[in-house]
């Protein structure tokens, strides 16, 4: 997926926010948006949290029927950042400036790491029907990765565990002992959880944590969540209470807070303007930076930092 992440999403300052110190809940309302054709609701950042740990943004799509609103994400950039792509429902076929091609279904994982630069697209196949659900979420590079290589992971089964009840997929990170094959760059973690009782699972204290509803209704320590809504648990919590006697799903995010500030415009995740300036011209200007990808939909265009200069 693309941004963009604009003014509307967090202000195209680089001050950091608030980094959390304590357990809280905090309900953070989700943005509807539109993003290659396809409803969006958008629940990072936020102006309040820009971080999960290196969770950076979230991008929960659909449902939608495809064929009345395909996917059609065309060419464009990225920098310093992973996008990780997790369906519930339909199929996305991805291509890359690396020169993968891979079509994603409900239960895979898909995760693109950035670096320096790499471009993509993203799009329904021709031959799809019916619905299309998911979600994108990105998690900001640390400085010891965000300049090196692009690179591209599919992981077509990921483990999964039961615990109180809770069955658990790991798709980032360790969970109750179960460790997701997928590459990290920073302590974090990200598990989907399908609740059927009423259990009492184990956080990690070190890490903040935020809980996002996919599918169903979910209670969380007496709140009850929906999809369009995300409940940041801040730091500190060594457990959370989660009730649904429907199959609710939810995608537990969590991390050691980030301790870099990032810096995010458009596709881009970086510390300084600098930075974003100079991504944001080579991506016009076509220097080779991303590479190339051979598509037919319409290659995107970055759109001007609002903070440089007109010519
Ligand atoms: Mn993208």
């Amino acid at each position: 997926m693309s941004g963009p992440v604009t003014t509307a999403d967090v202000p195209a300052r680089d001050d950091a926010d608030r980094p959390s110190t304590h357990p809280q809940l905090e309900l953070l309302e989700g943005r509807a948006t539109e993003v290659g054709g396809v409803p969006v609701t958008r629940l990072l950042p936020k102006r309040q949290h820009r971080t999960v740990g290196a969770w950076c943004f979230a991008d929960h799509f659909g449902p939608a029927d495809v064929v009345a609103s395909p996917m059609r994400v065309g060419p464009h950039p990225h920098i310093g950042l992973q996008t990780v792509t997790w369906l519930l429902a339909g199929e996305v076929l991805h291509r890359d400036s690396l020169g993968s091609e891979q079509t994603i279904l409900p239960g895979q994982l898909n995760l693109m790491t950035a670096g320096a630069g790499v471009a993509h697209t993203e799009e329904t196949p021709q031959r799809a029907a019916g619905t299309l659900h998911g979600i994108q979420l990105w998690v900001a590079q640390p400085e010891a990765t965000r300049s090196g290589g692009a690179a591209f992971e599919h992981h077509p089964t990921l483990p999964q565990t039961d615990v109180r009840g809770v069955t658990g997929r790991v798709l980032i990170g360790e969970w109750a002992g179960v460790h997701s094959p997928a590459r990290v760059d920073s302590s974090l973690l990200g598990v989907e959880l399908v609740v059927r009782t009423r259990a009492d699972l184990p956080l990690e204290p070190s890490y903040e944590h935020a809980v996002m509803v996919l599918d169903g209704v979910v209670d969380l320590d007496g709140t009850t969540l929906a999809p369009g809504t995300a409940a940041y648990l801040g730091v500190g919590r060594d457990e959370v209470r989660l009730v649904s006697d429907q199959a609710g799903r939810v995608l537990l995010l969590g991390g050691e807070p980030f301790p870099e500030p990032i810096l995010m415009w458009w596709n881009f995740v970086a510390r300084t303007r600098d930075e974003i300036d100079d991504a944001y011209r080579q991506w016009e200007d076509r220097d080779g930076r991303y590479g190339e990808i051979a598509s037919h939909l319409e290659r995107m265009s970055a759109p001007r930092p609002q903070w440089l200069p007109l010519r």
